[in-house]
């Protein structure tokens, strides 16, 4: 059997204006998932607010589709 070898790369920790927290990379991924309908709103009980979050996000300096 052919072994191979599994590289876990730990996510980045950004600092999320919205949540006023910190937050690991995924998170905000997953964000930017439910935010256009690629993921259930539901799966991302962090965003309360998801108007604040379509405002905020793209105005963000981490946000998924600048980095
Ligand atoms: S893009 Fe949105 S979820 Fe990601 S860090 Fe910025 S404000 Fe937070």
């Amino acid at each position: 059997m052919d072994k191979k070898k599994i590289i876990c790369v730990p996510d980045e920790i950004w600092k999320c204006p919205m949540l006023h927290r910190e937050i690991p990379e995924g998170l905000c991924v997953d964000i930017y998932e439910a935010m256009y309908g690629g993921l259930k709103k539901s799966a991302v009980p962090e965003v309360k607010d998801w108007e604040k979050a379509s405002k905020m996000c793209p105005e963000c300096p981490y946000y998924f589709e600048k980095s």
